[in-house]
Parts: C-alpha cells; sequence; structure tokens
C-alpha cells in the first residue's frame, strides 16, 4: 500500500523527481554559515584563481536577474565566473564530483530551473545518480528543488 501525500504537505516534502527542477539557492549561502565567495573562487579559471587567492574581496557589479529584469549587485568573482572563466574550454571539463559540475551548470544558465534529467545530459553523467546526490537530507551547495509558491 502506497501512501498518499496530502496535497497541503509543505512542498519541500514531496519527494523530487528526475524532473523536479532544480537551482542554486542563494538564500541558503545566506542563512548556512558559509562562504560563498571561496566556493565560487574554486571555480574560476586558473588565471582568475591566482588573480583572487589572496583577495578577500571583489567589488560587487551590477547584474540584471534574467528572471525579474531586476539590477541587483553580486558579488564581482561570480560576474567573473559568468563573463568569462564559465567561457573557457576546460570549465565544463575537469569536473569530478557531481554537485561540483552541476554547480558550474547553474552558474552558465544564470541559475535557471534545470531538472536531473536535463543537467545529466548537460554534464555527461548519469540523472539517478545526480538526483540521488542532489535530493538527499543534506543540501549540497546549496543545490534545491525550486519551490513554486514558497515564500
Ligand atoms: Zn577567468
Amino acid at each position: 500500500m502506497t501512501t498518499l501525500v496530502p496535497a497541503l504537505k509543505p512542498s519541500r516534502l514531496i519527494k523530487p523527481t528526475l524532473d523536479t527542477p532544480y537551482h542554486i539557492d542563494f538564500e541558503w549561502w545566506n542563512k548556512a554559515d558559509r562562504s560563498l565567495r571561496v566556493y565560487l573562487r574554486s571555480h574560476l579559471c586558473d588565471a582568475h584563481r591566482e588573480l583572487y587567492a589572496d583577495s578577500t574581496d571583489a567589488d560587487p557589479v551590477d547584474w540584471v536577474d534574467p528572471h525579474t529584469a531586476e539590477v541587483k549587485p553580486i558579488d564581482g568573482i561570480l560576474y567573473l565566473l559568468r563573463t568569462h572563466c564559465s567561457l573557457q574550454p576546460e570549465y565544463m571539463h575537469d569536473m569530478t564530483s557531481v554537485v561540483d559540475s552541476v554547480f558550474r551548470v547553474f552558474l552558465v544558465n544564470n541559475n535557471q530551473p534545470m531538472s536531473p534529467r536535463e543537467l545529466g545530459e548537460r554534464v555527461g553523467k548519469d540523472p539517478e545518480l545526480i538526483l540521488r546526490t542532489i535530493s538527499g537530507k543534506s543540501v549540497y551547495q546549496g543545490l534545491r528543488p525550486v519551490m513554486e509558491g514558497a515564500g
């Protein structure tokens, strides 16, 4: 016998599937006691990583949110990632972990939601593996399902 999930349960309790859209939840980074900047730095190209190796800050840059068309300042390192490093040929190659490769996809596509199935095609990994990795109890690097109607 299967357990029915009542419609009024919070969406976070719905089990994600291969077609559940995910994205980087930057709010998670704000709430979690972690440094987004340090993690972002690890995705820079070699030249920029060197440039920012000892830097604790980069000036914010105006960025237009593709969903809301809202202009907001973003971290200078994130800006570099989007405008330079992600365009380098090695960006999508030297990746070992599922989490890192998925994270990089969202940095490239301006954090537009993608399902594990789509992500699998993009990074050349098994969608089931991606789903298992990012749908567990722990949230990895802010990778979470897009919660419709939340907030
Ligand atoms: Zn770069």
